[in-house]
C-alpha cells in the first residue's frame, strides 16, 4: 500500500510476455515483406484478431489497468516487433479513444465494437483531424458540418489528409467545424458509419517509414450522416459553444493554438511506441557490436562503440520511464501540471530518432542496408519526431505548460 515499485505484477508480466511471442513469431518474419508491400497488413492484422490482441476487449483491458501501464506494456512490445504492423494493430486505437473521450456511454457502446469487429470479420477505424492547411495549427481546420434541422442529419464537406486507416476504415472519426467564428473552440466530432455515401479515399501517400500502415487524404463530399453521430450530442455540443461565445465577447481567447491539450491524453502511448523501436534497434546493435570482429576484436571493445551503446541504453531507459510516468499520471486523473504527457512523447520520439541511427552507425555498410532490419527501424523512428504532435509543437505545449506564457 503506497509503496513506491516500478516491478511489473504477474498480470502484466503474462501479457508482456504474449505479446512479445507474437511481436517475435509473427510480425518479425513478416515486417520487411509488408514494408516492401506499402499495403495494409490485414493478414497479420486478422492473425491478431485470432489470438485476441486485435480486439476491443484485450485493449479495454489494457487500458483499465489501474496501474495506467497495461497500454504502454503492450505498444512497447508490438512495436518492438514492427513499427509499420504495429501501427497496423494499434490505429483504430486513436479513432476508438476520441470515442471513449467525446461520446455518450451509448455512442461508445454503438461504434467501437464496429471499430474493431471480430475474429471472423475484423474491422478498422481511422481519425481524421489533421487537413493540408491544419496540421499542427488545428485550428485552421477548414472542413464544415452543417446541421441540417428538419431531417435531424448533419452535412460534412471538406479534405482530411494524413489519416491513418483513411478510406479504407469501416468507421471514421471526422473532427469539423461548426462555428468558424469560435477557433478550436467551434470543432465537434461526428462519427461516419460504414458505407457512408459521399466519403472517398483521396491520395494514398508513399512513406519513407511505417510503409505498412495506411495513410490517405480522405475528401468528404456532402457526406450526410444522422443527428446521433455527433460525439456527445446536440445539447451538450449547444451548451459548450455558448459557453465558448460568452468567453469570446467578454474578449477572452479564442484557444486552440496550435494542437494544445489535444493530443494530450494518447501522447505517453505514442512515446510507448517510439520506445519499441528504439530498444529493437539497440538490441540488434548490441548484437552486432559484441559479435563483429575488426582489427582482431569485437568492435564493442572500443570505447567509441561501447559508449554510443551504454547512451542509448541509457536514453531507452529515460524514455520508458517518462513514458511510464505519464501513463500512471493519467489513470490516476492526476493532471499533467509541467506537461507530462507531451515530455514523454517528446522524449521517446527524439530517442528513436537518435538511438536508430547510432545503431545503424554500428553495423556500418550492413547497417544500411535491407538485409538488416535497423535501416527499416530508422526510417520508421523518423515519424515519431513528426505525428500526433511535432517536437517542436511538444516543446511549445510544455513551455506554455511552465511558464503560463503565450509562447509562439
Ligand atoms: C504517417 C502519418 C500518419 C498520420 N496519422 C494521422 C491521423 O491518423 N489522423 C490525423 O488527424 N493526423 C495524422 N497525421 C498528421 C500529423 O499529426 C501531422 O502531420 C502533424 O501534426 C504535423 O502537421 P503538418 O504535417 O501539417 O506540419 P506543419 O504543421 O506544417 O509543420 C511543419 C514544420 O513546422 C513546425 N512548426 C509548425 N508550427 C510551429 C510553431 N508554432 N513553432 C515551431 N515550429 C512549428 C513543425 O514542428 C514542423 O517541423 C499523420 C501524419 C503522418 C505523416
Amino acid at each position: 500500500m503506497g509503496e513506491f515499485a516500478l516491478e511489473l505484477n504477474d498480470d502484466q508480466k503474462t501479457v508482456r510476455d504474449w505479446i512479445h511471442g507474437f511481436a517475435a513469431d509473427v510480425m518479425r518474419p513478416a515486417a520487411a515483406e509488408w514494408d516492401e508491400r506499402e499495403e495494409f497488413p490485414w493478414p497479420v492484422v486478422r492473425e491478431a484478431a485470432r489470438i485476441g490482441l486485435y480486439s476491443l476487449d484485450f485493449y479495454a483491458q489494457q487500458f483499465l489497468d489501474p496501474t495506467g501501464l497495461g497500454v504502454p506494456l503492450t505498444l512497447e512490445e508490438l512495436f518492438w516487433g514492427d513499427a509499420g504492423l504495429g501501427l497496423a494493430i494499434a490505429g483504430t486505437g486513436l479513432a476508438a479513444i476520441s470515442v471513449f473521450t467525446n461520446g455518450t456511454d451509448e455512442q461508445i457502446g454503438t461504434w467501437v465494437p464496429q471499430m474493431y469487429g471480430d475474429a471472423n470479420d475484423v474491422k478498422i477505424a481511422a481519425f481524421c483531424s489533421s487537413e493540408p492547411d491544419a496540421g499542427s495549427d488545428v485550428a485552421a481546420m477548414r472542413t464544415r458540418a452543417v446541421y441540417d434541422g428538419a431531417k435531424d442529419e448533419w452535412v460534412l464537406n471538406g479534405v482530411k489528409t494524413w489519416a491513418t486507416n483513411g478510406g479504407i476504415a469501416d468507421v471514421h472519426v471526422v473532427v469539423a467545424v461548426v462555428d468558424p467564428a469560435l477557433g478550436a473552440r467551434g470543432h465537434a466530432s461526428f462519427v461516419v458509419p460504414p458505407g457512408t455515401p459521399g466519403l472517398a479515399q483521396g491520395q494514398k501517400f508513399k512513406k519513407h517509414g511505417i510503409r505498412a500502415s495506411h495513410t490517405a487524404e480522405v475528401v468528404l463530399r456532402d457526406v450526410r450522416v444522422p443527428g446521433h453521430c455527433l460525439l456527445g450530442g446536440k445539447e451538450k455540443l449547444d451548451e459548450r459553444l455558448a459557453r465558448a461565445r460568452e468567453r469570446a465577447a467578454g474578449g477572452g481567447e479564442r484557444g486552440g493554438n496550435a494542437a494544445m491539450a489535444t493530443f494530450e491524453a494518447s501522447r505517453p502511448a505514442v512515446g510507448a511506441q517510439a520506445v519499441g523501436i528504439a530498444r529493437a534497434a539497440y538490441e540488434v546493435a548490441l548484437d552486432y557490436a559484441r559479435t563483429r570482429v575488426q582489427f582482431g576484436r569485437p568492435i564493442i571493445d572500443n570505447q567509441g562503440v561501447a559508449f554510443q551503446l551504454a547512451d542509448m541504453r541509457t536514453r531507452i531507459d529515460a524514455a520508458r520511464l517518462l513514458v511510464w510516468r505519464a501513463s500512471w499520471m493519467a489513470s490516476a486523473g492526476r493532471p499533467f501540471t509541467a506537461a507530462e504527457g507531451s515530455m514523454s512523447k517528446l522524449f521517446a520520439g527524439e530517442t528513436a530518432k537518435k538511438v536508430t541511427a547510432q545503431a545503424m552507425q554500428i553495423l556500418g555498410g550492413n547497417g544500411y542496408t535491407r538485409e538488416y532490419p535497423v535501416e527499416r527501424m530508422h526510417r520508421d523512428a523518423a515519424i515519431y519526431t513528426i505525428f500526433e504532435g511535432t517536437s517542436e509543437i511538444q516543446r511549445l505545449v510544455i513551455a506554455r505548460t511552465l511558464s503560463g506564457m503565450p509562447i509562439r
